[in-house]
């Protein structure tokens, strides 16, 4: 599960020197649950202080079910209250720029107890990547495999492509550019009828998709040879 519907961009990752992965919304604000879980804290910013806990503005803190704590940080507005029970999906808020923040994102963190020490990455109780790059959720989505086109695509195989429409993802509504030249099929997965590619062979089939993936296109586009 992702913080956010649609792309899901993190901008600073966990490290010995950032307690969380930052996250940006492109296509929604909306933050959701990762977790099923019950609100253990909500704390308000007061409106200037940068330090300490305040540090992390308006905060809604998680207890999820296996005894971890999940931080959703610099909110912009909460839709929770203290002791309430999530399921993951549920909305937690409106991603902001609250706290110890410069521009809105969503500063996730995951503790196994409560003091910093005991700090994880968030990439281990959530899909997405410790790696900057821009992250979308597939499993909502209807995962369709046409049998009459995938036989002819395979993971790697190489396309080349005519000026064909290109998408951010397997379910955007609008081509974000029209492609041509040599690319390669991510992998076999084919989404509402779209399959991802990359621009080089290298980066078939490995994580993480993000970045090193050009994007989408229909699979109706791809012409057998
Ligand atoms: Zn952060």
């Amino acid at each position: 599960m992702l913080p956010f519907k649609g792309r899901n961009r993190v901008t600073q990752i966990f490290s010995t020197k950032h307690g969380g992965i930052d996250i940006v919304g492109d296509d929604s604000t909306q933050i959701s649950s990762v977790t099923d879980g019950t609100v253990d804290l909500v704390q308000f910013w007061d409106g200037k202080t940068k330090s300490g806990s305040q540090s992390y503005g308006n905060l809604v803190r998680v207890l999820t079910d296996d005894g971890k704590y999940i931080y959703y940080a610099h909110l912009a507005k909460i839709d929770v209250a203290k002791g309430q029970k999530l399921k993951c999906g549920d909305i937690i808020g409106i991603m902001g720029n609250s706290g110890n923040s410069f521009g809105a994102h969503l500063h996730l963190e995951a503790r196994t107890g409560k003091k910093t020490s005991t700090r994880i990455s968030p990439s281990q109780i959530c899909s997405i990547e410790n790696t900057k790059g821009i992250y979308c959720e597939t499993d909502s989505v209807n995962i369709t495999t046409d049998t009459s086109k995938i036989n002819a695509i395979s993971k790697g195989m190489l396309i080349e492509l005519d000026s064909i429409d290109l998408y951010v993802s397997a379910t955007a509504s609008n081509a974000a550019c029209k492609k041509s030249g040599t690319f390669y099929i991510y992998d076999a997965r084919v989404v509402n009828g779209r399959i991802r590619i990359t621009c080089d062979k290298s980066y078939v089939g490995r994580k993480p998709v993000g970045r090193f993936v050009t994007g989408w296109i229909n699979t109706a586009d791809i012409s057998e040879n």
